[in-house]
This record gives structure tokens, C-alpha cells and sequence, in this order.
């Protein structure tokens, strides 16, 4: 934890009068939970700050708030916060470098610099837990309402597995803790993310059914748009299925392929064992050690990057 630059942020949060908060494109829990929490937590500590949250709007995570309709003339003699996001491409408002002053807040793995402060602590499991982290050092100063300890309580829950992945340690709970003697309440957040549609719930059983494995130990699968069609779902929700390929002992990485938009290609990608944040970076991606996304345009590229994934499987079976 850097207490000077978290100082300098609290600084900026009270100096200036408009706030814009801006998450990264095709946002997550952590992502949404970081920026809504910190719009509440300005909010109840300085309520004549006009904050707004610049985000797309994700079916599920609704329950965090509402992204505002930002004007250009909201980013003159704004502060911006970019949080979660470790490069300027990711940002999910390109009008960022619009306002007065520019803070960048994540827990990537660095990729570019972008902010007048840059803060990133990549010994964070989710960067929700960078903002208590404000909050627990300025706790004679700064206020979170339930409904901000309720944002931030899920982006932690769901950026580290529920309390699973590496990372998570004494201050994530000492954090996690200061929350609920804030206020809060997990029902209902779980009652959000505890639920899975029919479409959902049949479409698990065909991916279930048509994942494959590498020689050396990826388990991977496609997921075209005729099988979404197909079945009813959205592409957030099939995709939401990575983890379930995360189960064999035999596989030590497990690549979610998906088609978007126009025909591109995204990967998510995930590991217990090898690092995979290298090969990530060679595909238009980046993320965490064990946990990634890449951009790869087409299939063809897919078979290559499932390739050398393959082959970093095969190294750490042979050194371990
Ligand atoms: P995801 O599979 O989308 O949950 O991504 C896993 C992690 O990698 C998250 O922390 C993302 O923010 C990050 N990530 C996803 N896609 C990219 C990308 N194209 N470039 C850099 N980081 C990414």
C-alpha cells in the first residue's frame, strides 16, 4: 500500500467538485463494484460533489447502480478516476483524458502509465479492496453508505472467486469486515448472483458436454454465436461459464474461446499452475498471472495461441 499516493488521491477527491468514474470496457463485478462503491463513498462524505459512473450496463450486476448519460461538457474541470483498467485501449469511455486531472486505479499487472497519479497494487485480488484500502486509511474523513459497502462487498467476492484465488489474505478480510460494520447486507447480493436461467442451465449441460483438451493438458472450448442462438443465452452469460473447465487435474490452463461482435474473437484464459499474463500479451491481451483476457480477432488465430498454451502446459507438468 503506497499511504503518499493514496494521500494525493483523497486530495484530489476533495479538491474537486465533479467526479467521473470510468470502468473498462465489457466491465465485471470488480470493475462495476469499484466505481460504484467509490461514487458512495464521495457521495456520503462530500453529498454537494456531483459524481458520475461512466459504464455498459451488465444485466446482472444492475443491482450495483446506474451508469450515468455523460455529457462532453461533464468532463469540463472534471476529475477523472479510470479504475480497473491497466491500458487506455480498455477504457470504456475514450473521452478520459478530457477533464482537468486524470487518476488511474488498478490491480493489473502494469501494462501503460496513463494518469497523473497512477496508483496500482497488483497485490490487490480484486481492486475493489484498493478503495477500502482508501477508505481505511482516511476513516476519520471518508464515509461509505450500505449501498457502497454492498458494491464493493461484490466486486471482492466475485474478482477472487469468493474469497478463493491467490491473493486474498488478512487485509482482504480485516477490509472485507470494515464493510459489514458499515452496513452491510449480503442477501441480496447473493440473491443476484446466485441465480441461472433455464436457457442458461441447458446450455451448461452442452458446454459440459463439448469442452476438449490439449495433448499436454488445456481443456478449452469454443463458443460460436449459433449455439448462443441456439439456446437463448447471451455471450456474457455462456462466457460466464469459464471456470467450469477449471476442475481437471490433468489440466493446468483452460481457455474460454468466444465469437463477438463482427466476428472477433476473445479469449478468456485461466490457470493454476503456469503463468499465463506472457502469452496473453502476445495475443492483444493482459490481466492477472493465473487469469487473462486476449483479443484475437479470428479462430485462426485461437489454434495458436491454444498451441502455445498447450506447450506451456506441457513445460510445467515436466517441471513440477
Ligand atoms: P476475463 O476473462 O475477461 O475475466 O479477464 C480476466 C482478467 O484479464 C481481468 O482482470 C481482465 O480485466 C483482464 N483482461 C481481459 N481482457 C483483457 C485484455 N484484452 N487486455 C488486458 N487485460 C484483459
Amino acid at each position: 500500500m503506497d499511504k503518499g499516493k493514496l494521500l494525493d488521491i483523497y486530495a484530489k477527491m476533495k479538491d474537486f467538485n465533479k467526479i467521473i468514474v470510468i470502468v473498462h470496457k465489457r466491465p465485471d463485478g470488480d470493475c462495476l463494484g469499484t466505481a460504484f462503491g467509490l461514487k458512495d463513498i464521495i457521495n456520503t462524505t462530500w453529498p454537494k460533489k456531483k459524481v458520475q459512473v461512466a459504464a455498459e450496463s451488465v444485466g446482472y450486476l444492475n443491482f450495483l447502480g446506474k451508469a450515468d448519460d455523460i455529457k462532453d461538457e461533464d468532463f469540463d474541470g472534471a476529475l477523472i478516476i479510470s479504475v480497473d483498467t491497466a491500458s487506455r485501449n480498455r477504457i470504456y469511455d475514450q473521452r478520459f483524458d478530457r477533464g482537468d486531472m486524470l487518476i488511474k486505479i488498478d490491480h493489473h499487472i502494469p501494462v501503460e502509465d496513463f494518469g497523473d497519479i497512477d496508483y496500482v497494487d497488483i497485490g490487490r485480488p480484486s481492486c475493489t479492496l484498493i478503495i477500502m484500502d482508501l477508505l481505511n486509511e482516511f476513516s476519520d474523513k471518508l464515509k461509505i453508505s450500505p449501498v457502497g459497502a454492498k458494491a464493493l462487498y461484490t466486486g471482492t467476492l466475485t474478482d477472487t472467486g469468493r474469497f478463493k484465488y491467490s491473493g486474498v489474505d488478512g487485509d482482504t478480510f480485516r477490509s472485507v469486515a470494515s464493510l459489514y460494520d458499515n452496513g452491510l447486507e449480503t442477501k441480496e447480493i447473493y440473491s443476484h448472483l446466485d441465480v441461472r436461467t433455464d436457457q442458461l442451465t441447458k446450455y451448461k449441460g452442452y458446454f459440459l458436454q463439448h469442452y476438449k483438451k490439449t495433448p499436454n493438458g488445456v481443456a478449452y472450448i469454443n463458443i460460436l454465436p449459433k449455439h448462443i442462438k441456439k439456446f437463448k443465452v447471451s455471450l456474457g452469460e455462456a462466457t460466464s461459464l469459464v471456470n467450469e473447465l477449471g476442475y481437471f487435474d490433468d489440466c493446468p490452463i483452460w481457455i474460454l474461446f468466444a465469437e463477438y461482435e463482427g466476428k472477433i474473437v476473445r479469449a478468456r484464459m485461466r490457470s493454476k499452475g503456469p503463468a499465463i499474463d506472457k502469452l496473453a500479451n502476445k495475443y492483444d491481451g493482459g490481466g492477472h498471472r493465473l487469469a487473462c483476457g486476449a483479443n484475437l480477432g479470428t479462430w485462426k488465430r485461437s489454434k495458436l495461441l491454444l498451441e502455445e498454451a498447450d506447450l506451456l502446459a506441457k513445460q510445467y507438468k515436466e517441471e513440477s
